[in-house]
């Protein structure tokens, strides 16, 4: 069986994003590298969007970027400006085939579907398949988006609608997300922040139907494609060892109170191939403590609070769009910090700082 100096599990998001990474930087030269995915074909399953704060290797697969955005309670809408931050739709359909094709050139580079294939003793491995823990009380970002094509021009293609909490709460916290790539076509997101416990928030399509044709009251419409997923709020059980680091989901690159987790898993990249050779010594890379701790309670009040988020959602995007959207892509500093939590209710988040 063949050896590997490195082994990525998993060829998702952050495998991938990794070994673009080492490849470009002209560190898989002289090094060889097993990538093992299970996945028979690669095709588009996701778009990754993000506010655009620190420079990553994937421009050319935005479909789209907005310099506005809004987002709305009942009777009430915020129009807020990012052209600092672009905010950027990745398909994931294009991400895996520049990767790929890139990844192809280099022989020392080379896919297998199970790591039972190759000798991974003497390699160091990176791991991205996470292991959750089953708790019946973790939250989660559930959601399901479907592409949509209108006869006639319908949507302002200029503005995306970040969060639309107009929309049945069910005791828990449900917005519409949407994404206009043109004027007559748009993502248009179902997501739940829940335990997943009730099987009720699952009727997707009825939700995403009941949205299109009762709320915009669009008729003439077909889908083009529908992706489908749920983002573990809470953070998965996998261990570092000495020969091992986990990377994306699994190494803890997603933001807990978002779900944002791909501009994360370019940063881990990009810190993984400057530390390449001193891995061993360096301190694990992870999401600042600061924001850690934050989320944690900001978890805690949807947990206990789900009625109020969507005021407090709209309140924490008044004032600097700049300073909201730092906070919430790990790039605030004290100040900023400072100016978000003072507009969070007091007593609901000092019960749960207490944990009540
Ligand atoms: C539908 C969806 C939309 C999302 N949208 C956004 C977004 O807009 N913005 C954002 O920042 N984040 C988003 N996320 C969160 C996060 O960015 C993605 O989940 C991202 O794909 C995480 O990358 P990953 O490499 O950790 O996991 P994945 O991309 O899921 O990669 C894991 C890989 O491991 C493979 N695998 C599974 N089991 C094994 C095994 N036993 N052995 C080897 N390989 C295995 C899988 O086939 C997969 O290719 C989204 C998540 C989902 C599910």
């Amino acid at each position: 069986m063949k050896d590997f100096d490195y082994i990525i599990i998993g060829g998702g998001c952050a495998g991938l994003s990794l070994a673009y990474e080492l490849e470009i930087h002209q560190k898989l030269k002289n090094k060889t590298l097993a990538i093992i995915e299970p996945r028979d074909e690669y095709k588009k399953d996701k778009t990754w969007s993000f506010w655009k704060i620190i420079p990553h290797n994937f421009d050319d697969c935005v479909k789209k970027s907005w310099n506005n955005f809004s987002i709305n309670v009942p009777n009430k809408t915020k129009f807020l400006e990012c052209s600092n931050y672009p905010y950027q739709s990745i398909d994931s359909g294009l991400f895996y085939k520049k990767v790929i094709d890139r990844l192809k050139q280099n022989k020392n580079i080379k896919f297998f579907k199970n790591i039972d294939e190759i000798n991974s003793k003497n390699s160091f491995i990176f791991n991205s398949v996470p292991q959750l823990k089953k708790n019946n009380n973790d939250l989660w970002q559930h959601f399901c988006g479907v592409e949509i094509e209108t006869k006639n021009n319908f949507f302002d293609d200029e503005m995306m609608n970040l969060m639309d909490f107009d929309c049945e709460q069910r005791n828990t916290v449900h917005f519409f997300y949407t994404l206009p790539y043109t004027k007559n076509k748009a993502l248009i997101e179902t997501t739940w922040l829940s335990t997943m416990k009730d099987e009720s928030e699952k009727d997707y399509e009825k939700q995403i139907k009941d949205y299109v044709e009762n709320h915009l009251k669009l008729k003439e419409y077909k889908i083009n494609y529908k992706e489908e997923g749920a983002i573990p709020l809470f953070y998965p059980l996998n261990k570092s060892e000495s020969n091992k680091i986990n990377i994306g989901t699994a190494g803890g690159m997603t933001r807990l109170s978002t779900g944002y987790t791909f501009l994360n898993i370019q940063e881990h990249s990009k810190f993984i191939r400057e530390n390449l050779e001193n891995l061993t010594k360096v301190k694990l890379f992870e999401i600042e403590k600061k924001y850690q701790f934050l989320d944690k309670i900001f978890l805690r009040v949807i947990k206990k609070n789900s009625g109020i988020m969507p005021s407090i959602f709209f309140k924490m995007f008044s004032g600097s769009s700049n300073t909201v959207i730092k906070f919430l892509s790990n790039k605030s500093n004290f100040l900023e910090d400072l100016s978000i939590i003072l507009k969070m209710p007091k007593w609901t988040f000092i019960k749960a700082l207490f944990g009540r």
